[in-house]
C-alpha cells in the first residue's frame, strides 16, 4: 500500500513537469543516492551495471551460469537433449538479493515504474539473439485467474507489452490459461516443482499456437518446472518450437 501511494505521488508530480524535477530530482530506488530518470525505471547507471547480467558461458538448453567454461555450448549436470521440452532458456541477469527485491517491487506493489529498467536489460542481453528474432509469437507465462485478479496483473504480461511495440510479432496473452492454483514453489525442492506443476496450464486457442515459433516470457526462471509444462502444453497444441525467456535466472540449492 504503500509503495501504491508512492508510485501514485510520483506519477502526479511527474506531471508537472521539468521546473520541479530540475529542484527535486528524482532519486535511484536501489541506492537511495544517485539522481534517476523515469525512462530509467528510476535506477541510476550505478545500479545499473551492478546486475549481474547472464552473457558468459551458460548451459545451451537451461541457460544456467556456470564459470570457467568456454562460451560454445556445454551441458549441465542437470540437462540431457531430452529433458526440458523448450529448447533453450535464457535470462538476463542473475537474481540476486537486490535484484529479486525489485521484482518483489513490481509484482506485489505494482512498482510497474520499473518496467524500463528490466527492458534494458532485457535489451543488452537476449532480445537481439538470433533464436529470438526468429520467433514469431510471444506469450507470457499465465498467472491463475485467482491469482491475478489479487495481483491486478500478470507481471509477464505488463513486462512484455513494452517489448513487443518495438518488434512486428504477435501477441498471444490469453491463448494459454493456468488451470491449477498452484501454491508458492520457493520452498519446494527441485523434483517438487516439476510435480506441483504438471498439468497446470491449458491451452484456450490451439490453432493460435500451431506451427508457431514461440517464445515463453516469464520474470524468474529457477528450475524451469513451470516453463517446462507451458512449453509442453504449446507443443501439444502444435507449436512448432518454444523457447524460453525471462528477466532473471535463479540458482535453485540442490535438494
Ligand atoms: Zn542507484
Ligand atoms: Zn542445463
Amino acid at each position: 500500500m504503500l509503495f501504491n501511494r508512492q508510485s501514485m505521488a510520483r506519477r502526479l508530480l511527474s506531471k508537472l513537469q521539468s521546473p520541479l524535477c530540475l529542484l527535486f530530482p528524482e532519486v535511484c530506488h536501489l541506492c537511495g543516492i544517485q539522481v534517476a530518470e523515469p525512462c530509467d525505471g528510476y535506477i541510476c547507471r550505478l545500479c545499473a551495471v551492478s546486475m549481474r547480467r547472464l552473457v558468459g558461458p551458460v548451459c545451451r538448453i537451461c541457460g544456467l551460469p556456470e564459470e570457467g567454461r568456454s562460451m560454445r555450448g556445454f551441458l549441465c549436470p542437470d540437462c540431457h537433449p531430452d529433458r526440458f521440452a523448450f529448447a533453450s532458456a535464457r535470462s538476463a541477469v542473475e537474481a540476486t538479493p537486490s535484484m529479486l527485491g525489485l521484482i518483489h517491487r513490481f509484482k506485489y506493489h505494482g512498482a510497474t515504474w520499473l518496467v524500463p529498467f528490466f527492458h534494458r536489460l532485457i535489451h543488452e542481453t537476449w532480445w537481439f539473439e538470433p533464436e529470438v528474432l526468429a520467433c514469431d509469437g510471444i506469450l507470457p507465462v499465465p498467472l491463475h485467474a485467482k491469482r491475478q485478479r489479487e495481483r491486478g496483473f500478470n507481471q509477464s504480461a505488463v513486462l512484455g507489452r513494452g517489448l513487443i511495440n518495438q518488434r512486428s510479432v504477435d501477441w498471444l496473452d490469453g491463448v494459454m490459461k493456468r488451470i491449477a492454483p498452484t501454491t508458492s514453489q520457493t520452498m519446494l525442492s527441485r523434483e517438487l516443482r516439476f510435480v506441483n506443476m504438471k498439468r497446470a496450464f491449458e491451452v484456450c486457442s490451439a490453432s493460435a499456437l500451431k506451427g508457431r515459433r514461440l517464445l515463453l516470457l516469464d520474470d524468474v526462471l529457477t528450475s524451469g518446472a513451470t516453463a517446462e509444462a507451458c512449453a509442453r502444453e504449446c507443443l501439444r497444441a502444435g507449436a512448432r518450437s518454444v523457447i524460453v525467456r525471462t528477466l532473471a535466472r535463479g540458482l535453485l540449492q540442490k535438494g
